[in-house]
């Protein structure tokens, strides 16, 4: 018996020995590109913007964002970027919804445990002070369908959300990871596919406008259907909207994976994740003023233009 008790002590020290571990700084290994880079020059229209509105935060350990991170309580956003493109409207992500509180109550508990949220003003109100009428959002374009990244689609019926098949299926499939996007009903989903050839090392695009602005990749592994969206500003910035693949910057710069316990939370592949990440670090690597977007690296998007400044595009129409 009391070496049945020692043996349980030695099995739990090396169970809390690997969890600790795990969150040990380490990169992963960056290889050359499995196809070229092809970096195509946009032409986006003259008139076109690009800004953010903040809408919700949460508190959470800088431990849980990627291996090495500061064991130290830091913000994640959960932030809207916007297209304003003479051929439409675009969101991406909806940011907290008015309705947030209500919609924590669909995510596990333990992820309940390990965050702190905090509302800020939903978009939908936000869009208001913008003159940004809903009806003139050409799209909500999800970069993937957890909780956080649709809470505020509860607040825009009626308007059209751009989704893969992939990802659509899981909204139906994921269980847990997708109740919130589930509960919402039947949206206005629009499905799209990757038509267009590889884009900046990824297999396959969708150039929403087809002038370059807009670019659309497939980048399954935080879920099956996660996408990054470029977009190439008339200004000459280009950004890259990477989702949940990063929950901050240095995700993609060092690179490094998120620790186990986060992985095995939200990570539906975490191979896909890998090898996504090692693209973007090449990328970046090839193209030095490219903007990589973590949807909640609040220091990244607090360099985007806000949304909310009166905009000749924003006048009723
Ligand atoms: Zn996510």
């Amino acid at each position: 018996m009391k070496k049945l008790g020692y043996g349980m002590v030695v099995v739990l020290a090396a169970c809390i020995g690997a969890l600790a571990w795990s969150f040990a700084p380490a990169t992963l290994p960056v290889t050359a590109p499995d196809m070229p880079l092809q970096l195509i020059h946009p032409q986006p229209p003259a008139d076109m913007r690009v800004g953010v509105f903040m809408a919700g935060r949460m508190e959470s350990q800088g431990a849980f964002a990627y291996r090495g991170g500061p064991f130290e309580t830091i913000e994640f956003g959960m932030d809207v970027v916007v297209v304003e493109h003479p051929k439409g409207i675009l969101m991406f992500d909806s940011g907290f919804g008015r309705n947030v509180i209500k919609h924590t109550e669909t995510i596990p508990w333990l992820m309940r445990q390990m965050s702190k949220i905090t509302p800020e003003i939903p978009v939908v109100d936000q869009l208001s002070s913008a003159s940004l009428a809903p009806e003139r959002i050409a799209g909500v374009i999800l970069t993937h369908a957890h909780w956080d990244h649709v809470s505020g689609l509860d607040d825009l019926r009626g308007v059209p959300v751009w989704i893969t098949q992939t990802e659509r299926d899981f909204i139906r499939d994921g269980g847990d990871k997708t109740t919130l996007a589930r509960s919402l009903g039947e949206l206005n989903y629009r499905i799209y596919d990757f038509e267009g050839g590889p884009y900046w090392g990824f297999p396959a695009s969708h150039d929403v406008f087809g002038d370059g602005s807009v670019v659309l990749v497939p980048a399954g592994g935080h879920t099956p259907g996660s996408i990054i969206a470029f977009i190439h500003s008339a200004d000459g910035a280009s950004y890259a909207l990477i989702g949940d693949l990063a929950w901050q910057h240095e995700g993609v710069d060092l690179p490094a994976e998120r620790p186990w316990l986060s992985r095995v939370l939200v990570d539906e592949d975490a191979q896909g994740v890998r090898d996504a990440l090692i693209k973007l670090h090449l990328l970046k690597m090839a193209k030095p003023d490219l903007v990589i977007v973590p949807a909640h690296d609040r220091r990244v998007m607090s360099t985007l233009p806000p949304a909310t400044r009166s905009n000749p595009l924003a006048a009723p129409g």
